[in-house]
């Protein structure tokens, strides 16, 4: 192990949350191991703000849960707590064990392919470090002595600017495929170089990710596309063969047409939503499928009209129908994110027919702006002037009633 102390990095308490640091003190102070671990260190020695802040200890689930009457017990794959503050949430694992595979003692269970299910068994933190995912994310930062313990090299890694996974990279993976997201997702945000054994497996193991139950994958697409980096990572995620298993509807059989505006409305949208991040004027999750959804449902819409009589209103409540519950079940869309989406949908409709007397009924819509927004990417991707004139009239009147009637 090799133990940085504090003169020798450049954390300091001050950076940590006070609620963070309370929960360190209480667990030493009761004779438990606790240290600050994960994206907080690994953020705060790249001179970076900490998202969240992670402590790994040997205090149980449930003598974490006796100490602290915020806490939650959450996950089955591995039980962590969560203790519930006003202004964050502070994930409390407890040390994790090697696996016990052939042993009777074991608790972890597989599936056919190597996934793991279920995962209880509790160790030391020697143990915890490698079975954490990256080097740089397995650094365990000490209130008593303000050290940090390394176990697996991911000091050096921060000074190289290296993604490593720890262990073999293959098997890692098969454990979890997410683990592959996450090291695309931290090779962009942390402008950092993927080393060549972590890389390698990821294109012959990307349909594993078929296999994650959806609700997390739509958690993990959350994480890669709504915090500023989300077109770099799109890219990335389009090198190595992962954007289709994570959105299999974006690899529908489109008409060239539609396929073109699809291709286009992918790159504005994420374009937009990493240059609005600081205006939280866009709510990214609902803004970003009703973009990335709105040709497939047109392509849905304009197959019923050539297939069958039905009227425009009925085939689109159809496709709109359609095109929600397939995509719910394929990338795990929550309910209240699609009734969203089924409103920005909504309102493109009233936008574009712009009746007279609805216009401040309009404007006043909660979901108004990305509606607009959304209006005014299909315009800019069909280029179509008609549609690029609405968007500067609804610009105007939105400006000209925010001012004058306090909308
Ligand atoms: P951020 O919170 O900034 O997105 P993070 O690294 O803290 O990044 P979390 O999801 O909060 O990410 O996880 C906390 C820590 O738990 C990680 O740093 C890593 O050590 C460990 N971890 C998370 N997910 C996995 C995984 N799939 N496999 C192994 N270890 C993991
Ligand atoms: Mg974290």
């Amino acid at each position: 192990m090799n133990l940085i102390i504090k003169k020798n990095h450049n954390i300091s308490l001050r950076q940590i949350s006070n609620n963070s640091i309370k929960v360190l003190y209480r667990l030493n102070k009761l004779g438990y191991e606790a240290y600050l671990v994960g994206g907080g260190v690994r953020d705060l020695l790249l001179g970076k703000k900490p998202k969240d802040f992670d402590i790994a200890t040997n205090a149980k689930p449930n003598e974490i849960r006796k100490l602290f009457k915020n806490c939650r017990l959450i996950g089955r794959r591995f039980i962590i707590a969560h203790l519930i503050f006003k202004s964050e949430i502070i994930e409390v694992s407890t040390f994790r064990a090697k696996y016990h595979n052939n042993t009777l003692r074991s608790f972890t269970k597989k599936t056919n392919t190597g996934i793991v299910l279920f995962d209880n068994t509790f160790g030391k933190i020697e143990e915890d470090a490698y079975r954490r995912d990256l080097t740089i994310n397995a650094l365990y930062y000490s209130i008593r002595d303000y050290g940090i313990r390394d176990y697996v090299g991911g000091i050096k890694d921060i000074k190289l600017k290296v993604i490593r996974l720890i262990g073999d990279a293959e098997t890692r993976y098969r454990e979890d495929p997410v683990r592959m997201l996450r090291v695309i997702r931290f090779s962009v945000r942390l402008h950092m170089h993927i080393e060549k054994k972590t890389e390698k497996p990821i294109f012959k193991l990307s349909n594993l990710l078929k296999e994650i139950p959806s609700a997390r994958l739509f958690n993990e697409s959350i994480k890669l596309f709504c915090f500023g980096y989300g077109y770099l990572t799109y890219i990335r995620l389009k090198k190595y063969s992962l954007i289709y298993p994570l959105m299999p509807f974006l690899l529908n059989n489109l008409s060239k047409k539609n396929t073109f505006f699809l291709t286009e409305i992918i790159k504005l949208s994420l374009k937009k939503i990493d240059s609005a991040m600081t205006k939280k004027s866009i709510r990214c999750p609902s803004f970003l499928f009703a973009s990335l959804l709105w040709y497939p449902l047109i392509e849905k819409i304009q197959m019923l009209l050539i297939n069958n009589t039905l009227k425009y209103s009925r085939a689109y409540s159809v496709s709109v129908n359609y095109i929600l519950k397939k995509s719910a079940a394929s990338t795990g869309i929550p309910k209240h994110i699609l009734i969203v989406i089924e409103k920005i949908w909504g309102l493109q409709k009233d936008i574009e027919i712009k009746k007279k007397n609805e216009t401040k009924k309009i404007i006043q819509h909660h979901n108004f702006s990305p509606a607009l927004e959304l209006f005014s990417l299909r315009a800019t991707v069909e280029n179509k002037t008609d549609l690029k004139k609405m968007v500067v009239f609804w610009n105007k009147k939105n400006t000209f009633l925010k001012k004058n009637i306090n909308v």
